[in-house]
């Protein structure tokens, strides 16, 4: 349920009608839109609507969301969020672009990327310590090394970092480096690791799982915003279909929906939804032309011998192609470019 607020309704109001929620079984939270303030009253199915709850001071309105999921719905929120990590912002007009290697290989290979994203106006610098193969036998990523390099070199560049974490007991340890912590598609559904990042007062990029429905994916961010941290970023990075000419079909789509169904970010993964880099360009112009906010793109300054994702990064130079590219179509979506680092 949706208790919207007089804008001007002092503290005291509000906490009043918290009490009442809270007394009749609701969890409540407060969102500060620009032009309304609301309280997102989340029960059990069933719950009953306080009876004065309407004619309480400060009370504009009582709505109920239709939707499955609450705190992440356009219902509760009409207004854009944007959610910020440093110099990065997401949503609300501008596209920002996240790019690095797949995995932090090395020192210097993760410093040769950073610099070289850094001076086409990347954002964010992105690069997992902890990598979710396939295989057992898969190269894992450098763990705590990674995550030390990546802090150093985000300090050097002034790029805020996005890393995943993949085990609810590291996300304290991850989320010491990260400006932003990602949760990748194989663990969209996990739910103890949703809760934990649920906790953190920072930024979750959430990846849209394999073969999660548009529903399920926000009803993931759902999770992470209910345990109290509002700052999610959601990412289609690609679903498995029929075709296997592509790695993944990326469902543009989806980012259109969406954008219409939440009021959260949205960026798009051109790299594992094609696993090609010749198809980064044109999914990450297509997934821009459908309303994302900002694209996360694999770059490798030596993809042939990548240890994580080679034939779908893009050398620096591809990357300078697409940056060009990108800049070239913000004028005709109405959206700026958020450079970062003060560009
Ligand atoms: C990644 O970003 O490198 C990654 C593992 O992505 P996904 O979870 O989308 O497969
Ligand atoms: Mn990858």
């Amino acid at each position: 349920m949706i208790v919207v607020m007089d804008l001007q309704a002092p503290e005291r109001e509000i906490q009043a009608v918290e009490d009442v929620l809270q007394e009749y079984g609701y969890s409540c939270h407060l969102i500060r839109g620009e032009k309304r303030l609301v309280i997102g009253a989340v029960g059990s199915a069933g719950s009953e609507i306080p009876p004065a709850l309407e004619t309480m001071p400060g009370v504009e309105k009582v709505m109920r969301v239709l939707q499955p999921y609450k705190l992440v719905s356009r219902e509760m929120k009409p207004d854009d969020s944007v959610v910020t990590a440093g110099s990065l912002r997401l949503g609300g007009g501008t596209v920002a672009v996240i790019a690095g290697p797949c995995a932090v290989e090395s020192q210097d290979q993760l410093r040769a990327t950073a610099h070289a994203v850094k001076a086409q106006q990347a954002a964010a610098l992105r690069g997992g310590a902890f990598k979710p193969r396939t295989s057992p036998y898969a190269f894992q990523g450098l763990m705590a090394e990674g995550l030390a390099y990546l802090h150093e070199i985000s300090a050097e560049t002034g790029l805020p970092v996005v890393t995943e974490v993949i085990n609810p007991a590291d996300v304290e340890m991850v989320a010491a480096t990260a400006d932003i912590v990602q949760i990748g598609a194989r663990n969209m559904q996990n739910y103890p690791l949703l809760k934990e990042v649920g906790q953190l007062r920072k930024p979750v990029l959430l990846k849209r799982g394999l073969s999660a429905t548009v529903e399920e994916w926000l009803m993931a961010a759902e999770y992470i915003m209910a345990a109290g941290n509002y700052q999610v970023i959601l990412c289609e990075r690609g679903i498995r279909t029929f075709e296997t000419a592509t790695r993944n079909t990326l469902d543009v789509s989806a980012i259109a929906l969406a954008k219409q169904l939440t009021h959260l970010p949205v960026i798009a993964d051109p790299s594992h939804a094609g696993g090609h880099w010749r198809l980064v360009k044109p999914l990450a112009l297509a997934s821009l032309a459908a309303g994302a906010d900002g694209l996360l793109v694999e770059v490798h300054p030596d993809p042939a011998r990548a240890l994580c994702d080679g034939k779908q990064s893009l050398t620096p130079e591809h990357f300078v192609e697409l940056m060009a590219a990108v800049k070239a179509i913000l004028p005709a979506l109405g959206k700026t470019l958020c450079t970062g680092s003060g560009q």
